[in-house]
């Protein structure tokens, strides 16, 4: 199976409520996805979001980074080698990890369709049905308490909060939630860089101090702090998560090494794809560190990757943060990876599964060769 061409389109899908971290505030899923056609018929999906404030990357610098630089090698290349696909991904261009993503999800997808084999089940196998946590945005306490309540009734029992803007109100945010909600869930944190190291010993020291237990608390300094992470990590017993800190092996390598976290968050936007995030997976084997998969705010495509690694890769994967297709008010992808409530469940079509999508709008000069 021999990739003859790479199209690009958009897909847009207005979120239930608007998403807000200490870095960005947004109201929809926007996926820039990539479509590998091939000789025998079959076309790979892979998808990526903009995140300019997390990797960089927006769908315009996707674009042309795999225009110019990588499908002219792709063409005429062989699905059944992989790994050597995934090599001239890598080392085409420097960084723009997500197009590089994008790229590795829609080749394994046609992997997976040579061999008409879901995804999981050629990565390893694994579980059909995960259970991811939920996010709750960063907003006054009554309204993150009102969020909860919604989410919870919905059958969700891990919850990931989002703080970070404000060292005091965070900490009564915190304290809130927990009171609120801390019997029937775990809580999770993810600060996204917002505080200094000295701010999260003390934050985490009040929360420990008036018995607030928290399953993880993740970056909570900017991204190449590395010593901050190995201070926090040495003064709190809460376990420290590095997810803006880790996007490489070599990352996650000196981490680990220094003992600065206890726990590596992977995404595939971050690794550029599959093939690296595979590599961490082991790495972390090797230092009996736990790893989360997350997400960014994308659709159902990307995260359809994510959720097979997840699978295949469990005993090193231990929690599950994929809900960026569920805060979309519906999914336009039929026959992939069915994102519902908490649960989420591997359909067994071959590669991601996907059979269609709705409303995807092509992009005009979006071709590769012309
Ligand atoms: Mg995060």
């Amino acid at each position: 199976m021999k990739i003859t061409a790479i199209r690009f389109a958009k897909l847009k899908v207005p979120l239930v409520t608007p998403f807000k971290t200490a870095l960005r505030e947004v109201s929809y899923i926007e996926d820039l996805v990539v479509l590998i056609e091939t000789d025998k018929g079959e076309i790979g999906y892979g998808a990526a979001a903009s995140t300019p404030v997390i990797t960089g990357d927006t769908h315009q610098s996707i674009l042309s980074v795999i225009k110019q630089f990588i499908a002219p090698k792709l063409i005429g290349m062989e699905i059944e080698n992989l790994n050597q696909i995934c090599q001239v991904i890598q080392s085409s261009v420097v960084a723009n990890y997500s197009a590089k993503a994008a790229l590795e999800l829609a080749v394994y997808d046609l992997w997976g369709k040579l061999y008409q084999a879901p995804l999981y089940k050629l990565l390893g196998g694994g579980s059909q049905t995960l259970r991811t946590d939920i996010t709750i945005s960063v907003d006054n306490i009554d309204k993150m308490l009102s969020d909860c309540a919604v989410v919870v009734a919905q059958g969700f029992d891990i919850l990931k909060v989002k703080i970070g803007n404000d060292l005091q109100q965070d900490i009564e945010r915190v304290k809130a939630i927990y009171q609120g909600f801390g019997q029937q869930t775990q809580i999770r944190l993810d600060v996204n860089q917002g505080w200094n190291a000295k701010q999260t010993v003390f934050a985490l020291q009040q929360l420990e101090s008036h018995n607030v237990e928290l399953e993880l608390v993740e970056q909570p300094v900017k991204s190449d702090d590395f010593k901050g992470l190995k201070y926090i990590t040495e003064r709190v017993n809460t376990p420290i998560m590095a997810d803006e800190s880790a996007f490489s092996p070599k990352q996650v390598i000196q981490l680990l090494e220094q003992n600065a976290v206890d726990i590596i968050n992977i995404k595939v936007m971050k690794t550029g794809g599959l093939s690296r995030a595979i590599e961490i997976a082991n790495i972390t084997a090797q230092y009996q560190a736990d790893c989360m998969i997350g997400c960014m705010l994308e659709g159902s495509i990307a995260v359809a990757g994510a959720a097979h690694l997840a699978s295949a890769k469990a005993q090193q994967i231990s929690k599950i943060d994929l809900d960026g297709p569920a805060l979309g008010q519906y999914d336009p992808v039929q026959g992939g990876v069915e994102f519902n409530g908490p649960a989420i469940t591997l359909s067994d079509g071959p590669g991601l599964g996907i059979k269609s999508i709705d409303t995807l709008q092509p992009i005009n000069d979006g071709i590769w060769p012309l």
